[in-house]
């Protein structure tokens, strides 16, 4: 029986609304077909919790960078341990980077010049990037265009329109499919992601943040990204296998895993109980 296989490409295993069952949520996320975890560094402290999961847990990677929200702390000493940082051999990216206007926690300029200069380590480092993205949309779309486009890299929790997505893919970038996409409201997101090339799209939880309709409103884990597979497989009208199948293969050509380390055991039981339920 094939098996399904599924990529965790954005979370936060690290935070403490895991200290109490981080490697039961890792279990219940494999049980589903879960094979890699990456696990998003996003400020120095940061780094070091999702590198001692990544060394410590064979099926977690992770990404190291500085998020908008904390812009103001970038200077040439966080640029050199950053660049340090993401020479261990678990780390796949650079991220979450980006510019946030919602909580516009340090000035623009400053936000739009260190998400600039973290692009240009990713792409010294020769590393992929992940984009977040906040009342923000414009202008990251112009500083990407600044960086010297096509981009390895992500918009993570994607929540654009087609002609947003149609811009972010001109640019090189795949989209991070989320919880969002299940949720009453998001008909131009899930109009997008019908229509956007399957071989750009990657999967994402965000945990513990944005679960997806059923599990709305409590701590999402990994476990639950079967339920945004099943809904992106509703929304494209294609079997849940193709969608995890295209999904996987695209987060390991991004993120440069290695797809002979996704062995997988049979979750087929767990499959259809999730279809069943599924939103
Ligand atoms: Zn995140």
């Amino acid at each position: 029986m094939d098996e399904l296989i599924l990529i965790d490409t954005h979370c936060h295993l690290d935070l403490e609304a895991f200290d109490a069952d981080r490697s039961a949520a890792l279990d219940r996320a494999r049980s589903t077909g879960v094979r890699a975890f990456v696990v998003i560094g996003f400020a120095p402290e940061r780094w070091r919790t999702a590198l001692a999961l990544a060394e410590s847990t064979p099926d977690v990677f992770a990404t190291v960078g500085l998020h908008p929200t904390e812009a103001a702390r970038y200077d040439e000493a966080l640029e050199r341990a950053l660049t340090g940082a993401a020479s261990h051999t678990r780390v796949r990216a650079i991220g979450e980077i980006g510019l946030d206007y919602y909580w516009d926690a340090a000035p623009r300029p400053l936000q739009r010049e260190v998400f600039l200069r973290q692009i240009r380590l990713a792409k010294a480092l020769d590393l992929p990037f992940v984009v977040h993205q906040r009342d923000a949309a414009e202008d990251v779309l112009a500083v990407l265009s600044d960086a010297g486009p096509p981009h390895q890299g992500v918009m993570h929790c994607f929540t654009g329109d087609i002609d947003y997505a149609r811009a972010c893919l001109e640019l090189g970038m795949y989209l991070g499919v989320g919880g969002i996409i299940t949720y009453p409201r998001a008909n131009a997101l899930r109009e997008a992601l019908r229509w956007a090339p399957v071989d750009r799209l990657v999967l994402e939880t965000d945990s513990p943040y944005l679960a997806p309709v059923p599990y709305r409103g409590k701590r999402n884990e990994p476990a639950y990204l079967l339920a945004i597979a099943a809904k992106l497989a509703e929304i494209r009208g294609v079997p849940i296998r193709e969608i995890a199948r295209i999904t996987t293969e695209n987060a390991v050509r991004l993120f440069g895993l290695s797809p002979d380390r996704l062995g997988a055991g049979n979750v087929e039981a767990r499959v259809r109980s999730h279809e069943l339920r599924g939103p």
